[in-house]
């Protein structure tokens, strides 16, 4: 009788892992459990014919496989019940799970988070502005009038005549200024758009508007600043070199060169054999845009920058050809 239910407790275990529904449990409950004719239950009648020596201890072994087998079964019940309340009766545990993709961030944008961290590091605040502009903001408030040659530079979509899509995030320089007193420092990352299309060019790109106006600000603070900035966006300390330049809205004005990021300086196919890489115009606010917001040139002075972020996403990672941050192949996105 002993090994008749160790045999039977075995058994139970077995069929029991192998239940997978609630009809299937019930039929496990009448055929061992059952009141009438359950297997278990016909071994318990016999412990009657059992030698009275033996009877406590095989009374005792079998109330401790018929209570194990019972907990089993409340277990399970227990389980099916959960999954009924879940609408998942029937649901296998034990198959693998379904892949989910997950999505992460695109490189330029992780580059204009970065580029904006790192300002707002330096005591810039981030300002946001509309892409639709007006011919005003983007062209007449930075001292580029109707018929400037300079406007030629930009290859601007117009929308109407005095409505386009801005072409630079300066805009928000003169929006900002007309509205507040100095001291002011900001910069303001976004979308620009230029009809322009080519391995370096795309019609939309982004662009990172930097701008600091206060009382005797000099061109070794705009030094200072892209100094820093550049050091911890390239993470070492590359030199700079700034090449004078023209832009209507600063006076004086320098495109920044750093050294060649790929053969530190030495001249490779990147660089074009120079060892430098230009990553940014800047230069002090010309006085007359000062004025045009009404702000006192001979009191308040100021620099503003500008900086390509797809370029310096280029030159951070390597890549060669802007287009490929627009064709979405995952292949390529999915490596940053
Ligand atoms: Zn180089």
């Amino acid at each position: 009788m002993e090994q008749e239910l160790l045999r039977l407790k075995q058994e139970a275990e077995e069929t029991l892992a192998q239940v997978a529904g609630s009809d299937q449990l019930e039929a496990f409950r009448v055929k061992y459990l059952g009141r009438k004719g359950g297997l278990l239950t016909g071994v318990l009648r016999q412990l009657g014919k059992v030698p009275a020596e033996e009877r406590p201890r095989l009374g005792q072994l079998a109330n401790d496989v018929k209570q194990g087998i019972e907990a089993l079964f409340e277990e399970k019940k227990d389980l099916f019940a959960a999954r009924s309340a879940t609408g998942m009766e029937g649901f296998d545990y034990s198959l693998p799970g379904r892949y989910l993709p997950f999505g992460k961030l695109h490189p330029v944008t992780q580059v204009m988070e970065e580029i904006c961290s790192i300002f707002e590091g330096l005591g810039f605040a981030v300002a946001e502005g509309p892409d639709v502009e007006t011919d005003y903001y983007n062209f007449e408030a930075l001292n580029i009038p109707k018929h400037h040659p300079a406007r030629d530079m930009h290859d601007t979509f117009y929308v109407t005549e005095s409505i386009l899509l801005r072409t630079h995030t300066s805009p928000m320089q003169a929006r900002i200024m007309e509205r507040q007193d100095p001291p002011l420092r900001y910069i303001a990352p976004g979308k620009v758009y230029r009809c322009d299309s080519d391995i370096t060019h795309t019609p939309m790109f982004h662009q990172v508007e930097g701008f600091l106006v206060d009382r005797q600000v000099s061109f070794a603070d705009l030094k200072g600043v892209l100094t820093s900035f550049t050091h911890k966006m390239f993470e070492r300390e590359l030199a700079l070199r700034f090449r004078p330049s023209f832009f209507p809205f600063t006076e004086p004005s320098a495109e920044v060169d750093i050294a060649c990021v790929i053969c530190g300086g030495g001249g490779c196919r990147v660089c074009k054999r120079t060892g430098w890489l230009e990553i940014l115009g800047s230069g002090l606010i010309d006085p007359e845009v000062l004025k045009m917001v009404g702000y006192d040139p001979d009191i308040y002075s100021g620099f503003a920058f500008g900086l390509g972020v797809e370029r310096i996403a280029m030159l951070k990672y390597g890549i060669d050809d802007i287009r490929l941050y627009y064709e979405n192949d995952l292949r390529f996105l999915s490596q940053f």
